[in-house]
């Protein structure tokens, strides 16, 4: 969908990429320990019905610590970082088994990421988890993501899935977030405490006064409440993803959603493509320069990636990941990108075909040595 900044909601069959973030306590009974199966298939049937219409679908799904500690033995709340820890590593397999078995009822193929901090912070590992979201996309996967919990210290983690969902939303270029939770959306006041809140239908600018809005409170079993809702939202939003937040605690949430049920929309005011383009066109410092031959230059300025075979003489002292300047023939600048080998690579395959890059390295390596999504073109 292309990011409008019209005031009236946008339509979910108008997205084309959606990642749908379960909250532990939407998914886990916590008195039993267990996943609530029937609202999980329910769940799993509205996501088939968003895949068969042809979207991307991802998940980013907590529930790994609240299934493991009742296993352990551990107390409700409260848990040291080691009993988390340990936890999220028995209750992971159980949250991964069921998300695997109920997609696979619909006939979709799910795909476990688990991801760190690190993972979606520092380039070269966000490039790749982006490469591994993309290729189980393309082979119309779902992939099935959360915090790698057993490795994650408190110094260095997301904590709540609301900010990873949104981090990994705008990785994998989704038009679209919706937060499952439990409550309907953001409120004038907490709702709890204010009887005459009302629900915010639209937020088109995460203000001062929305974030004053959101309280903290946060569920026992859940670590995020509104606050995190609302840094989720601002992520979501600046790397040009919509994000809505809605009631998941019904059977279908995403089905009651196309059917007009209330949720508070928090909209973008550009598309994730032209978002992640402006990121790398101003935000990173170029440590190199690819000299180009006119063959490819012409490839690019109509879409292509650009491949080592086009590629006639390589500048500094780059690695993968880091940005760098793209020049034509006669040294002009026509274009900036993320490039997908160390400058000590770059150099060994420059002019050679995509085919003989396993036997130049000595390992298999992306074809493309700028993929076009990583790059942005002069006039774009
Ligand atoms: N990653 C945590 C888990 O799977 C959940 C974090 C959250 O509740 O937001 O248990």
């Amino acid at each position: 969908m292309n990011g409008s900044p019209a005031s009236a909601p946008p339509k979910l069959e108008d997205f084309r990429r959606i990642t749908v973030k379960v909250g532990s306590s939407l998914l886990v009974d916590s008195a039993q320990g267990c996943v609530r199966r029937d609202w999980l298939a329910a769940l799993a049937a509205d996501i088939a019905e968003l895949h068969a219409k042809k979207a991307d679908v991802l998940v980013v799904s907590s529930g790994s610590i609240a299934l493991g500690r009742k296993v352990l033995g551990l107390p409700e709340k409260d848990l040291e970082l080691e009993d988390s820890q340990a936890a999220a590593a028995v209750g992971q397999i159980a949250l991964a088994r069921i998300w695997a078995e109920v997609l696979a009822d619909r006939k979709i193929t799910a795909g476990q990421i688990l991801v760190t901090f690190g993972d979606t912070e520092e380039r070269r590992r966000y490039l790749n988890a982006r490469a591994t979201i993309a290729r189980l996309l393309s082979a119309r996967a779902v992939p099935v993501i959360n915090e790698n919990d057993t490795v994650a210290t408190n110094e260095i983690r997301y904590g709540d899935n609301d900010r990873l969902a949104a981090r990994v939303a705008t990785m994998a270029s989704a038009d679209l977030l919706i937060l499952l939770s439990d409550v309907a959306g953001l409120y004038s006041a907490p709702p709890l405490e204010n009887p005459d809140a009302i629900l915010v239908p639209v937020v088109s600018r995460v203000t001062a006064e929305i974030e004053a809005m959101a309280g903290g409170a946060a569920s026992r079993n859940s670590r995020g409440g509104m606050r995190t809702k609302i840094e989720a939202a601002k992520i979501a939003t600046t790397g040009g993803t919509h994000m809505l937040i809605a009631d998941g605690r019904v059977l279908h949430p995403v089905a009651r959603l196309r059917d007009g049920a209330p949720c508070t929309w928090f909209l973008t005011g550009s598309n994730p493509v032209t978002a992640r383009k402006k990121w790398i066109a101003g935000a990173l410092e170029p440590r190199g320069a690819l000299h180009i031959d006119a063959g490819a230059a012409t490839a690019m300025t109509n879409g292509k990636s650009l491949l080592p075979a086009g590629v006639t003489r390589v500048e500094g002292n780059f690695a993968r990941g880091d940005c760098v300047v793209i020049r034509n023939a006669t040294g002009g600048e026509i274009g900036r990108g993320l490039v997908a080998y160390d400058a000590s690579e770059a150099v060994l395959i420059a002019g050679r075909n995509s085919q003989d890059i396993a036997q130049i390295l000595g390992a298999p390596g992306r074809t493309a040595i700028i993929h076009r999504d990583d790059m942005v073109v002069a006039g774009e």
